[in-house]
């Protein structure tokens, strides 16, 4: 019976152990839009951002993708696996987006770079479609005149394209965007994602060592 207690007292000290080691781990420095931009030379360079959780709520979408009824029978019309279904990401990219919701922080971040007269690329790991409207409603919420087309980076690394503009600094909420992004050399900033987002994809703040834009939840 002591022993059993014992036990029980050994096990809850393990849990303990590890809930302080995952706090440890995902232990982070943040920064603000003032930061970054005193820390930037003074001639313009080229940055880029992530688009979904990053500078667009586009759960609304994603939403209807994972949660419709309008296939036969009342089924989804994507399917099992709506983000393996191409039709969904050209309605997503040439539909649904009007749906989606400018991010209050990246107006924040993306403003500081357009009147210092940085370039500013989006790129979005979606998949390429035609007739895509991402690129205008980007530019039109975020007042960005001649700025290039959003470029969709689908199974390719983030980092070709990074490099491939001379891309200096690289924003996004996936670890994926902060990996590739390192992977590229150049440096990386986290957006964090809005608790009501859908997106399930890998998100660990702090990961690779990176700072995270303070207040970027929505
Ligand atoms: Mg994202």
């Amino acid at each position: 019976m002591l022993s059993r207690r014992f036990l029980a007292i050994i096990v809850a000290l393990m849990l303990f152990a590890n809930v302080a080691v995952l706090t440890a781990e995902n232990a982070y420095l943040t920064t603000s839009v003032e930061e970054i931009a005193s820390s930037l030379p003074a001639k313009p360079i080229a940055i880029g951002l992530d688009v979904d959780d990053t500078v667009l709520f586009s759960s609304p979408g994603f939403q209807y993708a994972f949660n419709n009824t309008d296939g036969p029978n009342g089924s989804n019309k994507y399917g099992d696996r709506p983000l393996s279904n191409d039709q969904f990401w050209s309605d997503m990219s040439c539909s649904f987006d009007k749906f989606s919701i400018p991010k209050e922080s990246a107006r924040k971040i993306i403003e500081m770079h357009r009147d210092r007269g940085d370039k500013i690329y989006f790129v979005t790991a979606r998949p390429e479609v035609k007739g895509e409207i991402l690129t205008s409603i980007l530019h039109r919420e975020f007042k960005l005149e001649k700025h290039p087309k959003a470029i969709f980076s689908g199974r390719t690394s983030k980092a070709v394209f990074i490099k491939k503009h001379g891309i200096t600094v690289f924003y996004g909420d996936s670890d994926s965007d902060i990996s590739e992004a390192h992977e590229a050399g150049v440096r990386a900033i986290r957006f964090m994602r809005s608790p009501l987002s859908n997106n399930k994809g890998k998100y660990n703040p702090g990961k690779h060592g990176e700072i995270v834009l303070e207040n970027s939840e929505n």
